[in-house]
């Protein structure tokens, strides 16, 4: 249930009903808008059922909410969410570009990466030091061999650093060297994960599971969110469909969707929302139209000879190409890259 307060609520009027949802034994969300204030209920459905709020001093009017996520919900929270990383801001009029290659695969394919995506205007280093592969037999990345490495390229360039972690155990360690922390489409529904991660204060970059809905998407971010942790950012990254000629369906549907749904900030993943190079920059170009807060982009300085997704990799130059491309989009967007 969402408690609207009428422009004219005093102080006392929001006190009183957040004392009156306390004592039913809810908790209280509070979002406070230019002229309104929403008190967000959240809690045991039968206690919200019971609660009576219309008859309150200083009360508009109260929604009852259907969809079981509340905290992420633009309903909860009118105003989109900023969030904030270390300075970069993802959301608002900011288009936020992270590139990097798939996988950390030495210091010196790093730091060439690095130069050539900050040189081009992005402001993260992507790249995976615990690799979710498809085979057992395939790369698995570096470990924390790999997240030195990415810190340390990273900040040779000035650029942030974001990277998956796949299991609980490894927080600790990945939050030593990453400003975000990436949770995978194989992962989008690893409770155990986003719990842990709800804990955690660092942003998260939730990406959409393979077959996950938008519904399931959001409240796999309510976790999150519901366990402290307000800085998610989501990511479309395409699902699973009948088509093959591209390695999924990137659903940029989702990007309108998520923004009337939602408050938190969303970006498109075209390199393994297409699996192929020539598909990222037109879709990278309609990503920034349909109104994503950024892009996440595979970037390699030689992807004939990468351990990982070689063939969904920019080189340096397409990358440079599609910076060119969506910064006039940007513009028409009133945005700025
Ligand atoms: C990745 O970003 O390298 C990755 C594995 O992405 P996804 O989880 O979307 O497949
Ligand atoms: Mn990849």
């Amino acid at each position: 249930m969402i408690i609207v307060m009428s422009p004219s609520a005093t102080e006392e009027n929001l006190a009183r009903v957040q004392e009156r949802v306390a004592q039913a034994g809810l908790r209280v969300h509070l979002s406070t808008g230019e002229d309104r204030t929403i008190v967000g209920v959240i809690g045991d459905k039968k206690k919200i059922a019971n609660l009576e709020m219309n008859m309150m001093e200083g009360v508009e009017k109260t929604v009852r909410i259907t969809e079981k996520y509340k905290l992420v919900s633009r309903d909860f929270q009118p105003e989109g969410t900023i969030v904030d990383v270390g300075g970069v801001k993802i959301g608002g009029d900011h288009i936020v570009i992270m590139a990097g290659p798939c996988a950390v695969e030495s210091m010196e394919q790093l730091r060439e990466a690095a130069k050539c995506v900050k040189e081009g205007g992005a402001e993260f280093l992507r790249g995976g030091a615990f690799k979710p592969r498809t085979s057992p037999y395939d790369f698995q990345g570096l470990a924390q061999k790999g997240l030195e490495m990415l810190r340390t390229a990273a900040d040779e360039q000035g650029l942030k650093v974001v990277t998956e972690v796949v299991d609980h155990d490894d927080i600790e360690i990945i939050g030593k060297y990453a400003d975000v922390f990436q949770v995978g489409a194989r992962n989008m529904q690893n409770f155990q994960l986003l719990k842990a991660l709800g804990r955690e204060r660092k942003p998260v970059l939730l990406k959409r599971g393979l077959s996950a809905t938008i519904s399931e998407w959001l409240n796999a971010a309510e976790y999150i969110l519901s366990g402290g942790n307000e800085n998610v950012i989501l990511c479309e990254r395409g699902i699973r469909t009948y088509e093959t000629f591209t390695r999924n369906t990137l659903d940029l549907s989702a990007v309108a969707a998520v923004k009337e749904l939602s408050h938190l900030p969303v970006i498109v993943d075209p390199s393994h929302g297409t699996g192929r190079w020539q598909m990222v920059r037109p879709m990278a170009r309609a990503a920034v139209a349909a109104g994503a807060d950024g892009l996440i982009v595979e970037v390699h300085p030689h992807p004939e000879a990468a351990l990982s997704d070689g063939d969904q990799s920019l080189t340096p130059k397409n990358f440079n190409r599609l910076m060119e491309e969506i910064s006039g989009i940007a513009k028409v967007m009133g945005k700025t890259v």
